[in-house]
């Protein structure tokens, strides 16, 4: 057995690089020496599919080239294998020209085939990379880099994965941004202080509002606006969109045992596919139902295809079996980039919500148009009814009930209000 005192340098058994304890172990020593570092992140894209592709033999073999050329990359860097499909090199500060010179280099080498040898054959083997760089300052813990790393990488995920991101400024202050962001979003979900707004769905047939689509609303501790479009997303990278929609799940519930008189046939919450297919799914819509004893054809769930990643079949059970109490689905978001139309088209949705950008298509070109009415009657033919969104002009209000779109949702008819505005906003109506 071998024991490790405290700062003894680990390495990687495969590449024979530093491991990622010890960088960490380097880095505290650079901040601890007051030492401003060169810090450069390479994460490997492809490396399950060259292990697929070519076997391990060959996957192991390119790490040891890219280890290689790592090693002996630069006089003064210390080339770490940090995890499976990461490198890091940690070097001296040196100008921003130099740096990026330094980077330019190594990316062209990732453009390029590495030539690896196994059993006597030669396999020129291609693996995309990304990769992040920035300077350490002295006072920057290790926590410090961990987040900047994590921030940057995000980025890669959201934007588009490739290239060299160096962790400028703006970065900086957007990872910051981000950082009070989620520290409100998870006071928020501890405290459960988010707030319900409702906004009205008006039906053309009946010429009167119908239903609501709640939205959920963040105030900052500081009072300042916090929009679901930017925080829901960081919240399902973060693993807490879960508890955000038990939250929503339980107040929507509770307003709606709190108004069984309200005009409306139902109110419809947001939630990813994912969590259909959570285990608990079934018995937390039945539990809060039956808590605020609300019957089920009063709620409806809305949910994205780009959250149904697998298991349709599954999806469509949990879907039909809930359909069967009365609680429906809408597919939300519809003209946003459906891949996979087919599969969407075949679970049960009761309603297609069109999205703002098709309804948007319809100003003006006949083209627009057309796709619109042609949408619409494809719709219709599967028995769906189409709720359309972002409706704001009188105009477009006019050209999608020409396309009989059967409901309408958009500013020109209402913007989301609290709930109590709701129930005197549908008195007045
Ligand atoms: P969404 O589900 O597509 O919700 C519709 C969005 O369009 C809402 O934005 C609504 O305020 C906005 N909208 C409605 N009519 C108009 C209009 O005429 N013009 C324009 N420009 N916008 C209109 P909001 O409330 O900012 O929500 C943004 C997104 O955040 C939602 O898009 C949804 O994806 C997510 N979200 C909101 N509340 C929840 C929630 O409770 N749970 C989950 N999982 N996601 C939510
Ligand atoms: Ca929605
Ligand atoms: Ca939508």
């Amino acid at each position: 057995m071998v024991i490790q005192t405290l700062n003894e340098v680990t390495c990687d058994a495969l590449t024979g690089l530093r491991d990622w304890k010890t960088f960490f172990m380097d880095v505290e020593r650079k901040i601890a020496g007051g030492i401003r570092a060169h810090v450069i992140f390479i994460q490997l894209l492809q490396l399950k599919r060259v292990n697929r592709k070519y076997g391990v033999q060959v996957g192991d073999g390119l790490l040891e080239e890219m280890g290689e050329y790592l090693k002996n990359l630069e006089e003064g860097y210390i080339a770490y294998r940090t995890n499976n499909s990461r490198f890091m090199l940690l070097g001296p500060e040196c100008p921003k020209e130099k740096a990026d010179e330094l980077l330019g280099r190594i990316r062209q080498r990732f453009e390029d085939v590495w030539l690896v040898e196994t059993d006597g054959e030669r396999h020129e083997v291609l693996a995309k990379a990304y990769f992040i760089h920035f300077f350490l300052e002295p006072k920057e813990t290790e926590n410090d880099l961990l987040e900047k790393i994590n921030h940057a990488a995000s980025v890669f995920r959201l934007r588009e994965r490739k290239g060299i991101l160096f962790f400028n400024e703006e970065l900086n202050a957007d990872m910051l941004h981000n950082r009070y962001v989620m520290e409100e979003v998870r006071y928020a979900v501890e405290n459960k202080t988010f707030q319900i707004y409702y906004q009205p769905i008006y039906d053309c047939g009946q010429g009167g509002f119908v239903s609501a689509e709640s939205l959920i609303r963040l105030f900052g501790r500081d009072g300042t606006f916090l929009s679901p479009g930017e925080f829901i997303p960081m919240a399902e990278e973060n693993g807490l969109i879960d508890s955000i929609s038990w939250i929503v799940l339980e107040k929507v519930c509770r307003f709606l045992g709190e108004h069984p008189q309200l005009p409306l046939k139902n109110i419809s919450i947001n939630m990813t596919g994912q969590q259909i297919l959570d285990p608990t799914f079934i018995g937390r819509i039945e539990g809060n139902l039956d808590q605020y004893g609300v019957d089920g054809s009063r709620l409806r769930i809305e949910i994205t295809e780009r959250t149904i990643t697998e298991d349709y079949a599954e999806v469509r059970k949990v879907m039909a079996y809930l359909a069967g109490k009365g609680i429906q689905f809408y597919l939300d978001d519809f003209g946003t980039g459906y891949s996979n139309l087919a599969s969407m088209l075949s679970l049960p949705f009761e309603a297609i919500k069109f999205d703002q950008s098709l309804i948007n298509m319809m100003n003006g070109t006949d083209k627009g148009l057309r796709t619109i009415s042609l949408l619409a009657d494809i719709m219709h033919e599967n028995d769906y009814y189409i709720v359309a969104e972002g409706v704001e002009t009188a105009e477009q209000m006019k050209l999608a009930k020409e396309r009989s779109l059967d409901r309408i949702q958009g500013y020109y008819y209402a913007k989301p209000m609290p709930g109590e505005d709701l129930v005197s906003f549908l008195e007045a109506d």
